[in-house]
């Protein structure tokens, strides 16, 4: 889906978002090779409406549309309450849509499915088992046990770089690895599809960092399509090869920016010009300059006169 678009009168009334710069031949070329791919999910024309405890009406989304192709690493950022977790939570069939559906490979889906795995910020393991039940639990629902599912659950374990800890319990591990466990008991059913809703938002930004890494390492070596929810726009552009920039009131699709970073990704990419640009045009669209400005504090002033900080 090549990245575009003609400016619209509301770029041109909040001033022309920084262009893209000029894509790597290999970067171009790998995108192609990805639309190339089958679809494996579909989302169309998806809306959802709430119901207050007041009876208000809420619309948190509409018209949401969308194509993710096999093995694509998808993310979604968008201001706080734009929608996100309800789209998330649809696509994973724990809430229903008001309006338009989602196709998995094709198909309509209509409720959750071991086809979704699901990782979420809070940490979901279960206590009283350990790691390795833990990560056997998914795999003894969809009906394997014994042996073999303990056998399995080692290699998801060894694949997310916690070997030696399969038979610690969860209150024994720190939040990075709570949630390479979430990740490995996700990926353990063999979704084809990998979703995660801020999944390191609760991480201090060192571990955070690592994670990020870890996570795209583990990607790298499974066949699965990935949608990451963020609010980080350094996190959104690290991991993904589109970003879907999802604007409030009610949630709907501003746009899905290519990525223009070569991958394997290093933080030093970081400070890559292409980085840095893309960087600027998202942020551009999540707040467009013009946007009501924030209200400034009240002066109340407890200091003395001449020792202004500023
Ligand atoms: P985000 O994850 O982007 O912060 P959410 O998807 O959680 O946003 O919420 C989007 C909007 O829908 C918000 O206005 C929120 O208050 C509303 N909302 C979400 N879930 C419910 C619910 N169960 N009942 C009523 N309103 C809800
Ligand atoms: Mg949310």
């Amino acid at each position: 889906m090549p990245d575009h678009h003609p400016a619209t009168e509301s770029d041109r009334a909040a001033g022309e978002k920084p262009p893209a710069l000029p894509m790597p031949p290999e970067v171009r070329a790998r995108f192609d090779r990805i639309y190339q791919r089958p679809v494996v999910f579909d989302v169309q024309n998806l809306s959802r409406t709430f119901i207050s405890p007041q009876g208000q009406s809420i619309q948190a989304l509409g018209g949401v549309d969308f194509k993710v192709h096999r093995r694509e690493l998808i993310t979604v950022i968008g201001p706080s309450g734009c929608g996100k977790s309800t789209l998330i939570r649809i696509i994973a069939g724990l809430e229903s849509a008001s309006g338009g559906q989602m196709l998995l490979d094709g198909q309509p889906v209509t409720g959750p499915g071991a086809d979704r795995g699901m990782v979420f910020q809070g940490y979901t393991l279960f206590p009283w088992l350990s790691v390795k039940k833990n990560v056997m639990f998914g795999l003894e629902s969809t009906g394997r046990g014994g042996a073999a599912a303990e056998r399995e659950a080692l290699q998801w374990i060894d694949m997310v770089g916690l070997d030696g800890f399969a038979d610690h319990y969860p209150h024994q591990l720190s939040g990075g690895m709570k949630q390479r466990v979430a990740i490995a008991r996700a990926l353990a059913n063999k979704p084809r599809i990998l979703l995660m809703d801020e999944p390191f938002g609760a991480l201090d930004a060192q571990t955070r960092a690592e994670m990020q890494d870890y996570l795209l390492q583990i990607w790298r070596n499974v066949d699965v399509t990935i949608l990451f929810i963020t609010h980080d726009l350094d996190e959104a552009i690290y991991l993904a090869d589109r970003v879907l920039v999802l604007g409030r009131n009610p949630g709907h699709v501003k746009e899905i920016v290519e990525v223009p970073v070569p991958r394997p990704r290093t933080p030093e990419q970081m400070f890559d010009p292409r980085f840095t640009r893309v960087k600027q045009r998202v942020e551009h669209l999540i707040h467009p300059p013009g946007e009501a400005p924030k209200k400034p504090l009240p002066v109340i002033r407890m200091t003395a006169v001449g020792d202004e900080v500023f």
